[in-house]
């Protein structure tokens, strides 16, 4: 069953307009759900508008292609937990790259389209050339990426001094064979594409290993940006307006999340996609000084009943611990002894944008004690206590005054201006970025052991 060219050209109008409407309903936690749904419909509809239209052959095996699929995906979507977000949107964006290698190759080989001649056959080459590139490059970096989140690939940044120089050959090796691919007869490009094809995959792997950990919300939001250029390519190449303008409208949203990241991160945009950041004069880190102290959690409680105004600043691990719903318990009871407390978000805490802004909400914190960073620092000298759950990087003091240390320069809670700063984590290691916290050492500053959901779960015990 096929739909007219113009009921076609209608429904990609349509789901163009709900993409859009889906993507200023994520900018809000109250519209979000909203936002999701947008996309659904306006993902259901563009499907159905492509499978139905006219000339698509074989449409039975992409319905069950596609049934098969949705399962595998709702399965995993259902099953991956909140911490695993990061890894399953790094491989997804592996798929998109590899998708758009796959529509190259296939489109460079499609008999209709050896048929054109003159301009339009060469801009068709560059299509080509230009998708299967971004998309190689979006494939290899999104895999690593994913080993970097998931602890399989170290996070530490791997780079040596002629990195930048080999990225730019490689890159003119590229533009060389793009150049001879254009001039070969029929499809004896092929040779060239794979060539390139290998050479991007490279370029992927290292442009990601280049980066540190702590420079990893950057690397995944500007992946997101590949993969979304690799699919407006893809469209190109399709002649698919549709998929033109939704991978236009991810590359662009993902382009501009990534220069917010990088804003929040007090990082330049290039020197982080060259890898430039990582190759800085490093020299030796600061050593750690002062002795470190540990409370328990009857202590901790003390404080608590004695503070008037208490500071959370929530990190990856209360994530790990889902102590979010003690948290709030903990902030409520804290609140009807009649103390101001709050919450400090650093936009980079966490696996993901907004991770613990999703975590707070599920929670049912309300909005108006989640705090920015920038808000909250100020308040810093006169808060009473700091209560640091599962965060290690983001109040990590070195950012500011060690410039060995590979997260320098980027804005940090100040949590050691509080009078006491109570740091709840497993053991003394390091944050995501590898680097130690001279944090744990300072002398306002005493440790609480312990996972953190358990850690509140007793600390609540004896407030109540
Ligand atoms: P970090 O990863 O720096 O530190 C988290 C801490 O949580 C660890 O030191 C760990 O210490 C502790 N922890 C782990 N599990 C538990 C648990 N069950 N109970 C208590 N503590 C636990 O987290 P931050 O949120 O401070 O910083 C985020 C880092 O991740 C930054 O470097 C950021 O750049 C990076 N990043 C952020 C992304 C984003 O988009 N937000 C994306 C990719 C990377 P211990 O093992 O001792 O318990």
């Amino acid at each position: 069953m096929f739909i007219a060219k113009e009921i076609q050209t209608a429904a990609y109008l349509f789901a163009s307009i709900l993409f859009i409407l889906s993507l200023s309903g994520l900018s809000s936690q109250e519209s979000a759900k909203r936002g999701v749904l947008f996309g659904i419909v306006g993902m259901i509809v563009a499907i159905l508008a492509t499978v139905m239209g006219e000339g698509v052959e074989g449409q039975i095996f992409i319905v069950v292609a596609i049934a098969i699929a949705s399962v595998i995906g709702i399965l995993v979507a259902r099953k991956v937990e909140m911490t695993g977000m990061p890894q399953l949107v790094a491989i997804l964006h592996s798929f998109v790259g590899l998708a758009a290698v796959l529509v190259g190759i296939g489109s460079y080989l499609d008999p209709a389209t050896q048929k054109l001649v003159g301009a339009a056959h060469s801009i068709h080459l560059v299509e080509v050339f230009v998708g299967i590139f971004i998309g190689a490059i979006t494939f290899t970096g999104s895999i690593i990426a994913w080993g970097e989140l998931d602890g399989k690939v170290p996070s530490k940044p791997w780079s040596f001094a002629g990195l930048q120089l080999m990225n730019l050959i490689l890159f003119i090796a590229c533009v060389g064979c793009g150049v001879l691919f254009c001039q070969a007869e029929g499809t004896t490009g092929l040779l060239y594409l794979w060539i390139m094809i290998a050479i991007a995959s490279f370029i992927g792997i290292v442009l990601v290993m280049a980066i540190g950990g702590g420079d990893m919300p950057v690397v995944v939001s500007m992946l997101n940006s590949y993969s979304g250029w690799a699919a407006a390519a893809a469209g190109f190449m399709l002649s698919n307006d549709l998929l033109i303008v939704t991978g236009a409208l991810v590359g662009s949203s993902g382009a501009i999340l990534s220069m917010h990241m990088c804003h929040a991160m007090n990082r330049s945009f290039f020197a982080v996609i060259f890898a430039s950041a990582s190759l800085g004069p490093k020299g030796e880190r600061k050593a750690m000084e002062g002795e470190v102290t540990a409370l328990n959690h009857e202590e901790v409680a003390g404080l608590l009943k004695e503070a008037k105004s208490v500071v959370i600043v929530p990190g990856y691990g209360m994530a790990v611990a889902k102590a979010q719903f003690p948290v709030y318990d903990l902030v409520q009871t804290l609140r009807k002894s009649g103390k101001n407390v709050r919450f400090a978000i650093h936009p980079v805490a966490g696996r993901l944008p907004g991770h613990m802004n999703v975590l707070l909400a599920e929670a049912n914190v309300p909005y108006d004690i989640v705090l920015e960073m920038d808000e909250i620092n100020e308040d810093m000298p006169s808060t009473d206590v700091v209560m640091v759950i599962g965060a290690n990087d983001v109040v990590n003091p070195s950012a500011q005054d060690d410039p060995a240390c590979s997260i320098y320069g980027m804005p940090v809670i100040e949590a050691w201006k509080a009078e006491k700063v109570i740091i709840m984590k497993r053991s003394m290691s390091a944050g995501y970025s590898g680097e130690d916290n001279p944090l744990f050492y300072k002398p306002n500053s005493e440790m609480l052991y312990g996972d953190a959901k358990t850690s509140v779960e007793k600390i609540l015990s004896y407030l109540k």
